[in-house]
């Protein structure tokens, strides 16, 4: 097959706030990048965080990075890699100001400062009162950074592919990556993009769960590329269910609602969130106001008619706080619900949020694998960085406002270490003849059954079945039966695809076609998740196990490795030592 080709210095596969912050880094060093996206840039699910980026600029409280630091680790439940938090917490402030100099609209305090606002989990004094450390852009903080980012590449000469979906990264025999194969989605043609240095940066896999914060276009594609390519990933068993997601449809209502003042209220009137963190309440981390809500309502103190939801008021706060803070939360409540905010409490319900494991990669954004039992090695030329990675700052729980930060700091690390590795590596390695022939052969099955005869099961079909099957076996609380039941029936659908087809295929758009290819993506990363999920027996952050209620460091401190063969688990110990400071040892996690 006649497969045209391009050559790059750098492939970066994915046009969110990390892969536009390594594309900018690059460009403006001239090295000749190229950014693939699948959806065009501006449109990337960075677009929809709302309420903003953590970084200690000390604007609101009294605030410095080392606090920072340790309400992350805390945060983490004790399993993010502490060299790591470090390096992220103290680089925080200096990437607000940079994003402030590409243009991003801040809001702004009285005295002409960035505005910051409390957070879940942001404390001062290491554990002390509530710390604001979250820069916002009112509610549409992701936006706004993602337009800034985007005009910043333009102006840099970055080159975009846009509405082109990569589908799988190309290797030699020695397992270097050298690019990948795309797919132009408008025409279907495919293109063979060469580069001596690859950045996966696709983001999350929200759309695993039924109900989900996430765009359609989140589906752990780059994930699913590494697994394919012989690469773990690190810490799936975590997935983070967001508290206040609107109840029985999904969509995000910002944790800066309960910053600016809004609270929890059971079918009682009841402030719970009272009961459960006596001294964060409603601005405890995540995974405990999650579980908290489950359990209101499990213990039948929901509200509504079938007392399956509970409410979150902010009426309290005035109009004119809602309309200056948060009028896409106000927005988002009256289109999908018809109820104002400003006179009426939102009903709401925990739903599937963030993706906290990913690719295993360093504080420079090099993807690091196992080699032997006890050693790690990296990837020479492979990078990793965003939702998708897993340079471990978030462990098994991520705090609000972190994400945006994650993802600049080590989207603009993972550039400069590309810098340095261009210089040592000028030269592109040989690409095999035959390094698209299983890819190629998988989208040749999809042709064939679709032109088949007979035909079992179609796309969405299998996608509904995936999410109801990822809701109801991995969700907030979890036990060894629900697992196990989890793991076959993913392990069943994996099995049904090969029978699958497109409808209607001669005549479709193409977007039907990648939707197939996104839910292959999509299978694998569910059943790395239900996997690893299964095998750890112990409760920490996000991974709430019924039948092992208790952290348990002794033998649980550790980070899962999910390989695609055999669906194997192996693990890693947790990085402790942080880069100059002394260690935070485990402690009980109260708020
Ligand atoms: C509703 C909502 C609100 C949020 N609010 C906040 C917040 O206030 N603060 C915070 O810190 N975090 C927030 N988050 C989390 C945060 O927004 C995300 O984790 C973060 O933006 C992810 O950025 P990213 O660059 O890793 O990926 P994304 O922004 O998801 O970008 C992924 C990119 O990869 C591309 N891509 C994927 N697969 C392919 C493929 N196969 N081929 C080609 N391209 C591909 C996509 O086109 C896209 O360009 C929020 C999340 C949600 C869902």
């Amino acid at each position: 097959m006649n497969i045209a080709k391009r050559k790059f210095d750098t492939l970066v596969i994915g046009a969110g706030g990390a892969g536009l912050r390594a594309a900018l880094q690059l460009s403006a060093a001239d090295v000749k990048v190229a950014v693939v996206s699948k959806v065009f840039p501006t449109r990337s699910h960075t677009v929809a965080a709302q309420g903003g980026m953590n970084a200690a600029l000390g604007n609101v409280t009294a605030d410095n990075w080392h606090w920072h630091m340790y309400d992350t680790v805390k945060g983490s439940d004790y399993l993010g890699d502490q060299d790591a938090i470090e390096y992220m917490c103290r680089a925080a402030p200096e990437t607000v100001i940079e994003l402030e100099h590409y243009g991003v609209p801040f809001s702004r305090l009285e005295n002409g400062r960035i505005y910051q606002r409390p957070f879940g989990g942001q404390s001062q004094d290491f554990g002390g009162d509530q710390a604001a450390r979250t820069c916002a852009a009112a509610d549409r903080t992701g936006h706004a950074m993602l337009h800034s980012l985007y005009q910043q590449n333009i102006k840099a000469k970055t080159h975009f592919f846009d509405e082109f979906f990569a589908i799988d990264l190309l290797k030699n025999e020695r397992g270097d990556i050298l690019g990948a194969l795309a797919i132009d989605i408008e025409s279907n043609e495919k293109i063979l993009i060469e580069a001596k240095t690859t950045l996966i940066a696709t983001g999350g896999a929200g759309r695993l769960f039924r109900s989900n914060t996430n765009a359609s276009i989140n589906t752990g594609d780059g994930m699913a590329m590494a697994l394919r390519a012989g690469i773990p990933l690190q810490d799936m068993e975590f997935f983070q269910f967001h508290p206040t997601g609107i109840a029985g449809k999904g969509m995000l209502i910002t944790e800066g609602v309960r910053g600016e003042g809004g609270y929890l209220v059971n079918c009682d009137g009841e402030r719970f969130m009272e009961r459960y963190a006596p001294h964060a309440k409603d601005l405890a981390s995540r995974d405990v106001v999650s579980r908290a809500i489950a359990i209101e309502i499990r213990e039948g103190r929901g509200c509504g008619a079938n007392k399956d939801h509970v409410l979150l008021k902010l009426d309290h706060l005035g109009s004119d706080v809602i309309k200056k803070r948060l009028p896409g939360i106000r927005d988002t409540s009256m289109t999908f619900l018809g109820i104002d905010p400003i006179e009426e409490a939102i009903p709401i319900f925990p739903t599937a949020h963030y993706t906290m494991g990913g690719i295993p990669s360093n504080r420079f954004g090099q993807v690091v694998v196992p080699v032997g039992t006890d050693a790690e090695e990296v990837i020479p030329g492979l990078y990793a960085a965003g939702e998708g990675a897993c340079a471990s700052v978030h462990g098994a729980n991520r705090l609000g406002g972190s994400s945006l930060l994650d993802i600049v700091v080590f989207g603009r690390a993972a550039g400069n270490h590309i810098i340095d590795y261009l210089k040592a590596n000028p030269h592109h390695k040989d690409l095999p003849e035959d390094c698209t022939v299983s890819i190629l052969k998988r989208m040749e099955r999809w042709e064939k059954n679709s032109a088949a005869t007979t035909q079992l099961y179609t796309v969405p079909q299998l996608k509904a079945e995936l999410q109801l099957v990822m809701e109801e076996n991995c969700g907030v609380f979890r036990t060894q039966d629900v697992l196990e039941k989890g793991v076959n029936a993913v392990k069943a659908i994996k099995e049904k695809l090969t029978n699958a087809y497109i409808s209607d295929y001669s005549s479709v758009f193409n977007t039907a076609r990648i939707e197939a290819l996104e839910l292959e993506n999509l299978v694998e990363i569910g059943l790395a998740t239900v996997i690893s999920a299964l095998a750890r027996k112990e409760s920490r952050g996000a991974h709430s196990r019924m039948d092992f209620e208790k952290r348990d460091d002794v033998n649980w401190m550790k980070h899962s490795l999910y390989f695609m063969k055999d669906n194997r688990l192996t693990y890693k110990p947790v990085r402790t030592k942080a880069m100059t400071v002394a260690t935070f040892p485990p402690k009980e996690r109260v708020y």
